[in-house]
């Protein structure tokens, strides 16, 4: 099905090391434009060295920009997010040719990248330390937060854009140096970002870009002058990343995968609540980590009311190119993706649940060896089953039902995931007692996707996030800072003073 063009003649999509784009490592993979299925790019795969080399420009770039004033920093956050703003139509449509996602979404999720530099911009008032005056007699203490060192990032393939404005801006804001290692299967966009804050003055060395595999990220993982890792991806590599950094000796943070629920009462505004889901279920082809997977519909009137609306919906629905504005829904990723995906729904069909619509034999003209599979809905998922309790990442949503609000949230409860849910409901008194009580990161409430704003932070509960604080926002700047506490002291001159053999206190 996958036409590969032969080697040479594919252009090469190279690392960003020292401001420079420079080729490194003997391997490569071909990277693919989802929508054909052809081979339209050549990814290089870095090797030890070539990140080796990344990290010792990172850490040779460091003193210099650690020691640039924090508003001279920000300033080129600022420089940044006009050059992306003028450059989007560029950086999405590279990011709908690899990913495969509809423009209008890979807008979106450039759009929330840039408030993620926005915020980053705003740094040296975030950077402010903690001051207090006569904490003993003429004696003074503050906290400041200083900057870490090398820092890296590893980034997933379904945002490949936004998660690395994620990480690096804050990082690089806060007076670290940065290398980021993007998803292979379409690392055009994290690179052009990259180049474009060159651009804004970002000085050489001081954010580099390598591409590559499991050896670029193993590299990252031993060397010991990186000193933080931020990890976006699927939870098996997650848990890896953080025990190999935290074994290592390195503050890691690793957000994993998901299984959403949405939570539909039997008092929800029912056609309002299945616009939402059609969205959160099968937005950018259901490959989000804070998509909705998974309905559980609160009373059998409710599940009939839901399943009915989205059946309509559904069919209402344009799959194809995601450079056609009309298309909702693009291709999945690649090849092995849309097996796998496929195979989730045969899984379904054989566990016994309900197959209300059945996706799998879309064809969109034109586009015949391209990934497209359609919308598929089922009805009667129960928990025992795999399309339940595994991350599936496609355009499948099932429908599950209960008697009760509590028999909802037992079953949320107790998954393994814990990234995102949301309720569905006119009773205030239920969303409070639900939001109050879910073991879930983030929640919304008549809110389907509920993924937080630049200034708040983002991050999952349970095996959806190893580490003690979230991506972006305000914990972003905890994550790439260290506190250090001065006390100093200024007695007057002249007083003589005793020793003091007790601990000293303001007794
Ligand atoms: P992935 O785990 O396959 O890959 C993520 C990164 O890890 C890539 O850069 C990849 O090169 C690297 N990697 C892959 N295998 C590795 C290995 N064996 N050793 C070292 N590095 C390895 O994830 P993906 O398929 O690119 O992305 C989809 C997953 O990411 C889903 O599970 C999704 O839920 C998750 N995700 C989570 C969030 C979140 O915030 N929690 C956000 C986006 C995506």
């Amino acid at each position: 099905m996958n036409k590969a063009i032969p080697m040479q003649t594919l252009p090469q999509i190279q690392h960003l090391i020292g401001g420079q784009l420079v080729a490194g490592g003997s391997r490569s993979q071909e990277v693919f434009n989802p929508a054909t299925g052809m081979a339209e790019k050549r990814v290089l795969l870095a090797d030890k060295l070539t990140v080796e080399q990344a990290i010792a420009n990172a850490h040779a770039a460091y003193p210099a920009w650690r020691a640039t004033p924090p508003l001279k920093r920000a300033r080129v956050m600022s420089t940044l997010k006009v050059l992306l703003e003028a450059n989007a139509e560029r950086i999405c449509a590279l990011v709908t040719a690899e990913h495969g996602k509809v423009l209008a979404d890979s807008l979106g999720e450039l759009q929330r990248g840039i408030e993620n530099v926005e915020y980053a911009s705003y740094a040296p008032e975030l950077l402010k330390g903690e001051h207090s005056k006569n904490v003993g007699p003429s004696m003074d203490s503050w906290s400041e937060f200083q900057a870490l060192g090398v820092t890296a990032g590893i980034t997933p393939f379904n945002f490949p854009v936004m998660v690395p404005l994620w990480m690096w801006p804050m990082a690089i804001a806060c007076g670290n140096t940065f290398v980021l290692k993007p998803s292979e299967r379409d690392p055009s966009s994290a690179l052009l970002v990259a180049q474009l804050a060159l651009d804004a003055g970002l000085p050489p060395g001081v954010l580099n870009v390598v591409n590559g595999d499991k050896e670029a990220v193993d590299t990252l993982l031993a060397d010991k002058r990186v000193q933080a890792i931020s990890f976006v991806g699927s939870t098996p590599i997650a848990q890896y990343i953080y025990a190999t950094g935290c074994a290592n000796g390195k503050r890691v943070q690793a957000l994993g995968g998901a299984k959403n629920h949405a939570v539909v009462m039997p008092d929800a505004d029912v056609p309002n609540a299945v616009s939402a889901l059609m969205g959160a279920a099968y937005g950018s082809c259901g490959e989000r980590c804070m998509a909705i997977p998974l309905v559980v519909a609160v009373g059998d009137a409710t599940a009939d009311a839901v399943v009915a609306g989205l059946k309509v919906e559904i069919a209402k629905m344009k799959v194809g190119p995601g450079t056609d504005a009309s298309n909702d829904m693009g291709p999945l990723v690649t090849q092995a993706h849309f097996e796998k995906v496929k195979g989730y729904v045969d899984q379904g069909v054989l566990e016994g649940a309900t197959l209300v619509v059945d996706g799998r034999n879309v064809k969109v003209s034109g586009h015949e060896s391209g990934y497209f599979l359609g919308a598929c809905l089922f009805d009667n998922v129960k928990p025992g089953m795999k399309i339940y309790q595994e991350e599936i990442f496609g355009p499948v949503l099932g429908v599950m039902r209960v008697k009760t609000l509590q028999e909802a949230m037992d079953l949320i409860d107790a998954h393994e995931y814990g990234n995102g849910t949301c309720i569905f409901t006119r009773d205030g008194e239920a969303a409070r007692y639900f939001s109050d009580n879910i073991l879930v990161g983030m929640v919304g409430i008549n809110v389907p996707l509920p993924v937080p704003v630049a200034y708040h932070s983002f991050g999952g509960w349970k095996r959806s996030l190893f580490g003690d604080l979230h991506g972006y926002g305000p914990d972003a700047v905890r994550f790439y800072t260290k506190r250090k506490t001065i006390t100093q002291r200024w007695p007057s001159a002249g007083v003589r003073e005793g020793a003091l053999f007790s601990f000293p206190t303001n007794r």
